[in-house]
């Protein structure tokens, strides 16, 4: 089953591709984690990516739709992966299209977690992150056992810099020009499948799970 979560940033996509991960036995790939890991790392393409990143834009293409390409072509995609945070232009869509095109394959689903926009910051205001280990939570919501330690590797939790309020309504504006067009664009292709995601989380996936099957 290969999936791509649409939505705007903190929609749920990364609650929601965790679970879906876990229960349908796929990998879960996240470029925003990847490109975390790499700063973490201090690499070349971490260091390219964080000014980015950290201004609320998105990292050119040509530094995202390769590393993609590689990734899903590993071993452990063979039976599928869910896609998220990828893509967010349509050259990157079109990028993973001719990629799959290449290998006789397509795409299943691309699942819209619809959040409106008001929801959005209040979502991003409480996240809070393990950049350790990429476990996501939220003050109110989603809260850790431990205040501001993870639940799952016991590192500290954290605002990202880029959930700061100034850099929310950046990236919201992104998302809106370059990657809301993708929802047409696969609504185009017959895959295109939208859940409310202002519900709660466990209810957002009782809905995915009825598109994908138990
Ligand atoms: P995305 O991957 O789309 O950027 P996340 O999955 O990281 O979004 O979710 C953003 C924030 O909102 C997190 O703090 C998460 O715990 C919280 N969250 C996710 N889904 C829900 C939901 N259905 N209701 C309330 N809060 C949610
Ligand atoms: P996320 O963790 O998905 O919220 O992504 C965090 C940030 O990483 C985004 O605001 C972008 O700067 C960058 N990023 C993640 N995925 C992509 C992508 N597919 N294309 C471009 N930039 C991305």
């Amino acid at each position: 089953m290969k999936i791509i979560m649409l939505g705007a940033p903190g929609a749920g996509k990364g609650t929601q591709a965790k679970q879906i991960a876990a229960k349908y036995e796929i990998p879960h790939i996240s470029t925003g984690d990847i490109f975390r890991a790499n700063i973490k790392n201090g690499t070349e393409l971490g260091k390219k990516a964080k000014t980015y990143m950290d201004q609320g834009a998105l990292v050119p293409d040509e530094l995202t739709c390769d590393l993609v390409m590689d990734r899903i072509q590993q071993e452990d995609c063979k039976n599928g992966f869910v896609l998220d945070g990828f893509p967010r232009t349509i050259p990157q869509a079109e990028a993973l299209d001719a990629a799959l095109t290449k290998i006789g394959q397509t795409m299943d689903y691309a699942i819209d977690v619809d959040v409106p926009d008001e929801n959005i910051v209040n979502r991003m205001g409480g996240r809070r992150a393990c950049l350790n280990c990429g476990a996501t939570y939220h003050v109110v919501f989603n809260p850790t056992k431990v205040e501001g330690k993870c639940d799952a590797c016991g590192s500290d939790t954290v605002l990202r810099d880029d959930d700061k309020p100034e850099t929310v309504q950046k990236r919201l504006s992104v998302y809106h020009d370059q990657t809301q067009p993708l929802i047409d664009y696969y609504q185009k292709q017959g895959i295109l499948k939208s859940v409310d995601g202002t519900q709660p989380m466990d209810q957002v996936f009782d809905a995915i799970v009825a598109i994908l099957g138990a």
